[in-house]
């Protein structure tokens, strides 16, 4: 159900090129009809916008809602050492702390200005239905615009890795492997439950990557989103190790491998992506992917630069993702885009650097691309998915000046109203439809269980952590086509 009509009434229209300007906004059924002076209300439900900014929801393309309480847990760490940290030896949680996992997320979301997520959130596969329905409810009752990719492997995690650098032994296996067949059976009653269930939710399918998973468990979620016609998300060559784990496994790059499965086209997104060859870069323009960048999850983890001027000067469709809280610790799209643009001061000349505008549009055209909906638009025909801004931190002089001052200034404290769908999610700052202290309540009490563990995460840590440092050094230095970490000379000479 969606508001039938809604006027949004002389808000300073920010909308994708066009000039600043005074106008109303009118939404029937969810859908933006008109923008212009003067439109009359008639029956809408009219919001008073004077003085405010109306923007298009921002959008977050890749983020994990099973981490969205783990902000804080994890060191800094490279990711196939941070895995140990932030995915085992965590603590079990229940359906309904699930649900409290979303829903955080959500609020955090919804209330900095973000209207839709690509959430590629674990889902236990031993009781799949029950939780998926805890995330997709969680996103129902916050009012929030979602695509659910169940992120999904089942391969034990030393098999995900290249042990061509290792001194020692691969490890024993973490647990029992998942049966492939199981796994998309599961995956396929997903579907069956949520197509067309709700208007605001969609199912996708997501492998959590393609050397994560067996060649069996690959096809199968393949033949899935050819057949419902779904959504396609994964991890591609998020760091350097990966490199050699997917030539290991499937004896050529992760992405020609996708290509042959039929998956790399328009409707699928792959997460980060730093690692790739110009040619792989030039496969996935050429059958209209999007690349989902994930600028302060690349930081936290080392993971290195991915080249976003050369991909925007090429033509590569590029969105933007907060990534997991356990390799981020917020879900702020404001502070996304604002580390996405400072990051690329690392790389090529200043003449190529891309400005606020450029990035800003990763936050909306790309996230739309990456979800696959007209989202990020206040152009007639988009889905009303409106964020109404208190001007008082920015001066709306022009688009430019503004949108430079939002992306390098805001973080969500200006959000006034949030609308989605074409109803009010939130007002004055807070969520129209949840019990924010129960919630806060619930949040805290998890967090708490999440930490207790932390002793037995660190000692889980410390017995891999040799292993892996190994192979990351070792890969690390293996020479490659691409270079995409900063060199800096040290601050003294070698020790004398
Ligand atoms: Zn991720």
């Amino acid at each position: 159900m969606s508001a039938a009509e809604l006027l949004v009434r002389g808000a300073t229209i920010l909308d994708a090129d066009g000039p600043l300007r005074v106008a109303d906004i009118r939404a029937s059924e969810g859908t933006i009809t008109e923008v212009g002076p003067g439109l009359r209300p008639g029956s809408a439900r009219v919001i008073d916008a004077d003085g405010m900014v109306a923007m298009p929801g921002l959008i977050n393309a890749h983020t994990h809602s099973s981490q969205n309480l783990d902000r804080g847990t994890t060191p800094n760490l490279p990711l196939d050492l941070w895995l140990m940290w932030a995915v085992f030896g965590k603590p079990p949680i229940s359906a309904d702390d699930r649900y409290t996992l979303a829903m955080a997320g959500a609020l955090e979301m919804l209330e900095s200005g973000c209207t839709a997520v690509l959430d590629h959130g674990w889902v236990p596969p031993w009781d799949f239905e029950n939780y998926s329905e805890a995330v997709m409810s969680a996103y129902a009752d916050a009012g929030m615009r979602a695509g659910l990719a169940p992120m999904i492997g089942d391969l034990d995690i030393f098999d995900t890795m290249s042990f061509a650098g290792a001194s020692q032994p691969k490890p024993a296996p973490l647990g029992d492997p998942f049966d492939p067949q199981g796994l998309v059976e599961s995956m396929d009653g997903f579907f069956d439950r949520w197509h067309r269930r709700h208007r605001r939710l969609v199912p996708m399918v997501g492998p959590s990557a393609p050397q994560r998973c067996s060649h069996e468990l690959m096809e199968g979620l393949a033949g899935l989103a050819r057949r419902r016609g779904a959504g396609f998300h994964t991890h591609v060559l998020e760091t350097k190790t990966q490199i050699a784990a997917n030539l290991e496994r499937y004896g050529r790059s992760s992405v020609s491998y996708l290509e042959d499965l039929g998956v790399l086209r328009a409707g699928t997104s792959l997460a980060h992506c730093v690692w790739m060859d110009p040619d792989e870069y030039a496969a996935v323009r050429r059958c209209g992917a999007t690349i989902v960048h994930n600028p302060v999850s690349n930081l936290r983890c080392g993971s290195g630069i991915l080249p976003v001027a050369d991909l925007l000067e090429g033509g590569v469709s590029v969105a933007l993702g907060a990534d997991g809280a356990a390799s981020n610790d917020n879900q702020n799209m404001f502070e996304a885009m604002k580390f996405a643009t400072l990051l690329q001061t690392l790389h090529g000349s200043h003449r190529r650097w891309p400005q606020a505008p450029a990035i800003w549009q990763m936050g909306l055209r790309g996230g739309a691309a990456a979800l696959g909906r007209p989202l990020g638009s206040l152009q007639p025909g988009s889905a009303a998915d409106i964020v109404l801004l208190d001007t008082e931190r920015h001066v709306p002089m022009h688009a430019e000046g503004l949108i430079t001052s939002l992306v390098l200034a805001e973080h969500g404290e200006s959000v006034h109203t949030v609308i989605v769908d074409g109803e009010v999610m939130v007002c004055e700052g807070r969520s129209t439809r949840v019990d924010e202290a129960a919630m806060n309540a619930r949040s805290l009490d998890l967090q708490r269980r999440l930490h207790e563990n932390l002793p037995e995460r660190q000692a889980f840590y410390d017995r891999y952590v040799g292993v892996l440092t190994e192979i990351h050094d070792y890969e690390t230095a293996q020479p490659t086509p691409v270079q995409r970490l900063a060199q800096i000379t040290p601050a003294f000479g070698p020790a004398d």
